[in-house]
């Protein structure tokens, strides 16, 4: 399980600003600060879980319904038939830096195809 004092949890609290674009019982989601799409939006769940690798199976339904509210967001924000990506990253090698669950939603220009690294 996460601490419950990652960046996610301040913004969640309110502690910090961030610009919030939805929110329900289950998660909060907001632009995030270092953008690498023209939309980078994160769905973070209220639940602390702090990393992929922590989920259970019993809690399934955390990630989908991130899932389900992007897929939402993407249709009411016109960009769902053009296309987007959502990115989940797990540990160090995985490219995470906050240590609370969270899915990134990437939109708004052709994103290409994703790879390792360093590679062509
Ligand atoms: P990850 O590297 O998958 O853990 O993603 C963490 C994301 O959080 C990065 O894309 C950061 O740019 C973003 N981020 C960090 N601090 C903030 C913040 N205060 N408000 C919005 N996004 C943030």
């Amino acid at each position: 399980m996460s601490s419950n004092d990652t960046i996610f949890h301040k913004i969640m609290r309110r502690e910090i600003p961030a610009d919030i674009v939805y929110e329900d019982e289950h998660m909060i989601a907001f632009r995030d600060i270092a953008p690498q799409a023209p939309v980078h939006v994160l769905f973070v769940p209220k639940v602390d879980i702090a990393t992929l690798d922590d989920l259970q199976p019993s809690q399934a339904g955390v990630v989908g319904r991130l899932a389900v509210a992007a897929a939402d967001y993407a249709r009411r924000e016109g960009f769902a038939e053009s296309g987007y990506r959502i990115v989940m990253n797990c540990n160090d090698d995985g490219g995470q830096t906050v240590f609370q669950i969270h899915l990134h939603l990437l939109a708004g220009a052709p994103l290409g195809h994703f790879g390792v690294a360093g590679r062509s």
